[in-house]
């Protein structure tokens, strides 16, 4: 079984995204970009589906500029086999991503797609269900376990109600929720080993793939600052000013 895993290049969880003062997007030159966290999760889980048997080998894609290779490095430390960038310097919406994608795979014929859930930028929450659409596979999305057969893969999932436990014949594609594992921490020897893997690069163009926006951002601004908060000496207080303050009571 051959596993392909998507991981995009995004500004890293811990910095404090400012945006750009025209408005048109957020600020990326000099700040510090990383592997989507979904993205982490399902490189872990395509790894830790090798290490039981139930793939042979996984390869990581990325759509972006260049640099996109850094992160593709980090799959392949992480445990990936070889990786693929499909390199463009245009703006790559969801849609552009599932079409590459897709040409992707019916080059590369794995059995099982993995996505994050969402991409912590652009909170889209779409390439997976395009993909698998444009395919005609099956999907589970959001998945916090995955159970994998031959034939099948069982993919919990947790829902308002509790959990729900879904069968999806192979090939399918599949996104992942925080929960499903705790990515491991990437060693310094698996990081030089990842420097000798294999990191093909291909163009949209080459694979037929037109990448041009269908969507165009209007604006982007800051979200409004919380007004300061007030301290009050006890409980009375409080109680009187959402009384007649806050009209809550
Ligand atoms: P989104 O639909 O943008 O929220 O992204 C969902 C998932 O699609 C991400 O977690 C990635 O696994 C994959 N994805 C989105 N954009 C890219 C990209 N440029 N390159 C590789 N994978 C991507």
């Amino acid at each position: 079984m051959k596993i392909l895993v998507a991981v995009k290049r995004v500004v890293d969880f811990n910095v404090k995204v400012r945006v750009k003062p025209d408005g048109t997007g957020v600020e990326t030159a000099n700040v510090k970009m990383s592997m989507n966290p979904f993205d982490e999760i399902a490189v872990e889980e395509a790894v830790r589906l090798k290490e039981a048997g139930a793939a042979i080998e996984i390869i990581a894609v990325s759509c972006g500029p260049a640099a996109c290779q850094e992160t593709l490095r980090t799959a392949l430390a992480i445990g990936a086999d070889r990786a693929i960038l499909v390199e463009s310097s245009e703006e790559l919406q969801p849609l552009a991503v599932s079409k590459i994608l897709k040409s992707v795979v019916e080059r590369e014929k794995p059995n099982l797609v993995i996505l994050g859930k969402q991409a912590i930028d652009d909170d889209c929450n779409q390439t997976g269900q395009m993909l698998a659409a444009l395919l005609g596979w099956a999907q589970a999305t959001f998945a916090s376990k995955v159970k994998l057969s031959p034939e099948k893969a069982e993919v919990t999932r947790e829902v308002d109600g509790g959990l729900e436990t879904d069968s999806v014949k192979l090939p399918a594609v599949i996104t992942t929720d925080l929960r499903l594992n705790e990515p491991r921490y990437v060693t310094l020897p698996n990081i030089m080993k990842a420097k000798k893997k294999a990191l093909e690069t291909l163009k949209p163009d080459a694979l037929g793939v037109d990448v041009s926006p269908r969507l165009q951002t209007l604006k982007v601004t800051e979200p409004p600052k919380r007004k300061a908060g007030a301290k009050v000496p006890d409980a009375k207080t409080l109680v009187e000013k959402l009384r007649n303050e806050a009209k809550v009571l």
